[in-house]
């Protein structure tokens, strides 16, 4: 499998992606909000895309369909659920595999949380990698003011994307690595891995810039981290209503209500 990750550089910080066979060339486009760029990749490289996912109904995911259907004639997939989304071929449900070429499956997971119809794809490869959309962002999680909840979120996280082997590489929708890391930083302050990585992405070029793992979102990404003592510790002083040991998500949802205005 062939992951070309496609800087968008707009002001949204999108990151679409083209997922490539690498025997056959044809690829499938995950969001391709910026089209032209997408489609340049593709030519340049000499990929044929043959489908379009798209993780959620909103619209810096699904702008660019149109025009990359008009020039490709891609089929459209989508979370069955999905009902702003028009033109769907095909609805997605949980363990629906997508076959891309010959040597490429994903497996669509059902992931509600910053909306409610909402699919991340995880790729079936020795290193698995999982297109998380909105869901799960390097060091952040999405918002819910569009359409989510955040106690879905919560079990997106607890009973699915927290239980995938460590090694899977995560390929979110956007970059805010940065701002996810002072986040990070402000929720628990001794946190090594965030104070190491700050350095290396402020100002950086989302283009060229790391390709986390879950195991590293394990260990910088305070959504992960709802059992440490120092989240939890931080977390009583703004609440002190909350209990010595709260459950997990408890903590979560706080952080989630802090994260949005922060
Ligand atoms: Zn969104
Ligand atoms: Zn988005």
């Amino acid at each position: 499998m062939i992951v070309e990750r496609i800087w968008t550089g707009n002001n949204y910080r999108n990151y679409n992606y083209l997922i490539v066979c690498p025997e056959t060339g044809e690829a499938l486009a995950v969001d391709p909000l910026d089209h032209e760029k997408c489609l340049a990749r593709a030519k340049e490289r000499g990929y044929q895309i043959t489908q379009i996912v798209n993780t959620h109904e909103h619209g810096d995911h699904t702008g660019g369909n149109a025009a990359v259907i008009a020039a490709t004639g891609a089929k459209l997939l989508a979370h069955a659920g999905a009902q702003r989304i028009p033109g769907i071929d095909r609805g997605l449900h949980a363990k629906d595999v997508i076959r891309v070429g010959k040597t490429v499956e994903l497996e669509a997971l059902d992931t509600p949380g910053h909306t409610m119809a909402h699919v991340c794809l995880l790729s079936h490869t020795d290193t698995p990698a999982l297109f998380s959309g909105d869901t799960l962002f390097n060091a952040g999680a999405g918002n819910c003011h569009n359409g989510g909840h955040p106690a879905e979120l919560y079990e997106t996280f607890a009973a699915q994307l927290s239980k995938l082997l460590d090694h899977t590489q995560i390929y979110p929708g956007h970059d805010y690595i940065e701002n996810n890391l002072r986040f990070t930083l402000d929720r628990e302050p001794d946190n090594r891995k965030a104070s190491e990585l700050l350095p290396q992405v402020k100002g950086h070029d989302p283009a060229a810039s790391l390709v986390s793992t879950l195991g590293l979102e394990k260990q910088m990404n305070t959504f992960f981290r709802l059992h440490s003592p120092a989240v939890i510790a931080r977390l009583r002083e703004r609440f002190p209503e909350l209990d010595e040991r709260p459950d997990a998500k408890t903590v979560f949802l706080k952080l989630r209500e802090l994260r949005n205005s922060w």
